[in-house]
């Protein structure tokens, strides 16, 4: 098996849990802003939030929206459906997200063997990079309330790049700051779309996290697919 150098890591739902910690912070923006005023359950209003978060998520990896439409549309689409004539302003969907992003970053929550893999790694003498779509504060603040703030050699973020992954100018400039060689690298991340598509554009082999089995039938593969982080120390 081919002796890797460098490991690029994604962070959000490969190594922080950031959907379940996103799940108590809008259940806590919720009660906060008392949406209870205009939906009758909570529910419908977290079914039509993760709906259309996921889209716009997919919009901004292919760059079609900043991470501010990001911001703004994934309140305003479920409160449009409850403020009458018109939706919320602008500014008040920036105030909901600015709390709802606050909640988030106080959260804990990581993935199942996500420090004892990076432990594992760590002893094993990789270097470790983290490679992250996200905005700079808010990923640095995640980063300490989940304990893996010193664990990486090099933090590469969207926002400081000014490029998403899959952009091959994400890679790029992830591959030159860290003067990692893209055939001893590896990118690991659960998102097929942004991590294994920008990796293998960038001439990486990838690792694909795949927890709840979604990507079955991928024409073109990943060089491993693993179903939880515990198998990666029998790759790594
Ligand atoms: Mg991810």
């Amino acid at each position: 098996m081919k002796q890797y150098q460098d490991l690029f890591f994604d962070f959000d739902d490969t190594l922080c849990d950031t959907h379940h910690n996103a799940e108590e912070a809008l259940k806590e923006v919720f009660g906060y802003f008392h949406f209870e005023n205009y939906y009758a359950q909570y529910q419908s209003f977290h079914d039509t939030y993760w709906k259309n978060n996921i889209y716009l998520w997919e919009r901004y990896a292919r760059q079609e929206i900043t991470f501010r439409e990001l911001t703004i549309e994934r309140f305003k689409v479920p409160l449009q459906e409850v403020f009458q004539d018109r939706g919320p302003d602008d500014e008040f969907c920036m105030e909901i997200n600015s709390k709802f992003l606050e909640l988030c970053a106080q959260k804990t929550g990581v993935v199942d063997g996500a420090h004892e893999l990076i432990n594992y790694l760590k002893s094993k003498n990789y270097r470790l990079h983290l490679c992250s779509n996200g905005p700079h504060d808010i990923q640095y603040r995640k980063l300490e309330s989940t304990g893996f703030i010193n664990d990486f050699e090099t933090i590469n973020l969207s926002e400081d790049i000014g490029a998403n992954k899959p952009s091959i100018l994400f890679f790029r400039y992830a591959l030159e700051k860290t003067g990692a060689l893209p055939e001893y690298t590896l990118m690991i991340g659960d998102n097929y779309d942004t991590d294994i598509e920008g990796g293998m554009k960038a001439g990486l082999d990838t690792l694909l996290f795949d927890p709840q089995n979604q990507y079955e039938n991928l024409s073109v593969k990943p060089t491993f697919t693993v179903n939880s982080l515990k198998e990666i120390t029998k790759i790594l």
